[in-house]
């Protein structure tokens, strides 16, 4: 007997009254949300909805996304969600590679999601409609008993190559997240969390929404992400726990004026994944702000971190830490055996949150579940302590003249340039090397950069084959949903080395 909505209810019998969702001057108590997530139930069960269901789930960060998604929890169907921003068409790519029998939209990104239904003539409801659902419907409706292996979400995630793939997380999968951060970071029921990820994507959905609302805790939703309207937040309402991408921790220390280490003084955890944290950020945050942003590691296949950075003993910066509790990691070569301590090789993972597949792919469930390990296309290292060390993308790995590059390690020395706000290193193919490196940077307001000078600082930080050869400034760096640097959405059409270089 499982459902991933038991916790909340044990919350909500044993606490009715504690604030469970915040968004802005709304705030639900346990009592109101599982109710409302009873409603949401009574509603689906109405229109159909059962187990093994697959339902498509398209909200912004928003409580009603919450009372959606444990409703359907609550009649066993698989959720899918879905980013706001997503076109008809990509809409209609998941809905025919799921076959999805309900569309579920928040009524103002309900434009794309209509039409992609009514293309395919698939129902569709709006969130607000679960409102409407008698006071009786609360009592009635018990989540109903699924299977450990039951499949609770389906979360589509495109890697780095071809079309999305559906993840298949399990009941098990999801409630083994709240279990680790228990044992790992003593995280207990009175948090208070605050993110500004997207609900759809992994992080903000597991590891932020479960977590908090299945432990018990408070959880403060803000949508869009300002750097001052987060901090605002921390301060305001005494964040215990905040979650972000590297590009939030960033852009808060943009700011420059206004909050002092006192705002941060409540934050315990300060925890960062999703992308690689250039160590810079983290340095200066703690110098700033008195505050140690802490890395985790993971993935939508693993649903979300699987290593998380060791609270005891003194900070490791640049590591994400090791294994969370009942995770097993390795660090392979190409032909599948362990490497050494501290050598590069690709990072396997095992453990309770690895998905059951991908949704009708066993060719690629095969390619990445290998023997119970998740192949996750990472490389990185392992040292004598266990602690991670992520390197790069195995297909972000630029090899110039025969030279691999890893462009985190460009990165992470561009970083540390006065001038630099953020710098996404990239390989681009050369007819003479193969690849050459390129480093489209954002650079501070109201400064220039001169590229020459550029390289010649670089240069006398690392090897001269790694310092790139082509510079380009752009005001802003292309981002998905979560605040990750979309690497594969840099323009590359100007992107040449000059021919004098
Ligand atoms: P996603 O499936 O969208 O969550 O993306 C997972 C990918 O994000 C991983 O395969 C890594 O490449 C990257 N990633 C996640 N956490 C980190 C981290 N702490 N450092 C570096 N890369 C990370």
């Amino acid at each position: 007997m499982a459902s991933i909505v038991t916790d909340l209810r044990q919350c909500a019998d044993s606490h009715p009254d504690r604030p469970a969702v915040r968004a802005g001057d709304r705030i639900l108590s346990y009592a109101d949300l599982r109710d409302r997530i009873a409603r949401a139930a009574t509603r689906l069960a109405a229109a159909g909805v059962s187990r093994d269901d697959r339902v498509l789930l398209i909200a912004p960060s928003v409580p009603e996304f919450a009372i959606a998604y444990y409703g359907l929890q609550s009649v066993g169907a698989t959720a899918i969600t879905l980013n706001v921003m997503s076109t008809p068409a990509e809409i209609g790519y998941v809905i025919d590679d799921s076959g999805t029998s309900l569309v579920l939209a928040w009524h103002r990104c309900a434009e794309a999601a209509r039409s992609a239904a009514g293309e395919r003539g698939l129902p569709m409801l709006e969130l607000t409609e679960f409102e409407n659902e008698p006071d009786d419907a609360v009592a009635a409706t018990a989540p109903v008993d699924r299977d450990a292996d039951d499949t609770a979400v389906i979360l589509y995630t495109s890697g780095t190559t071809g079309r999305p793939k559906g993840a298949q997380l399990t009941v098990a999968n999801i409630d083994a997240v709240p279990a680790a951060f228990q044992a790992a970071l003593q995280v207990g029921e009175h948090e208070r969390w605050a993110t500004a990820l997207p609900l759809f994507h992994c992080f903000g959905q597991v590891v932020v929404m479960h977590n908090a609302l299945a432990g018990g805790g408070t959880l403060s939703l803000l949508s869009p992400f300002t750097p001052t309207a987060f901090m605002d937040r921390l301060r305001d309402e005494h964040i215990t726990i905040a979650c972000g991408v590297p590009t939030m921790w960033n852009a808060m220390l943009q700011v420059t004026e206004g909050y002092t280490p006192a705002d941060f003084a409540d934050l315990r955890l300060a925890c960062s994944g999703g992308a690689s944290m250039p160590g810079e950020v983290i340095r200066e945050f703690s110098d700033r702000f008195g505050c140690s942003i802490l890395e985790g590691y993971g993935l939508t296949e693993t649903a979300g971190t699987t290593t998380f950075r060791n609270l005891e003993g003194p900070p490791k910066v640049g590591t994400v830490g090791p294994a969370l509790p009942g995770f097993t990691i390795e660090v392979r070569d190409p032909d599948g055996h362990p490497v050494p301590a501290d050598e590069i090789g690709e990072i396997f993972i095992k453990g309770p949150t690895v998905m059951k597949g991908y949704w009708n792919r066993p060719d690629a469930t095969a390619a990445e579940l290998v023997d119970g390990w998740f192949r996750t296309g990472d490389l990185g290292t392992m040292d004598t302590d266990g602690d991670v060390r992520i390197v790069d993308r195995t297909k972000d790995m630029i090899i110039r003249g025969g030279y691999n590059v890893y462009p985190r390690e460009v990165e992470e020395v561009l970083y540390t340039h006065p001038d630099i706000v953020e710098v996404a290193v990239i390989g681009v193919s050369d007819d003479h090397y193969g690849e050459e490196i390129a480093a489209v940077i954002t650079p501070r307001p109201g400064t220039q950069i001169d590229p020459d000078a550029l390289r010649a600082w670089t240069k006398e930080r690392l090897s001269a084959y790694k310092v790139p050869r082509i510079i380009r400034f752009v005001d802003a760096l292309p981002k998905g949903a979560t605040g990750k640097i979309l690497k594969r959405a840099i323009d590359r059409s100007e992107l040449v080395a000059p021919t004098s270089a």
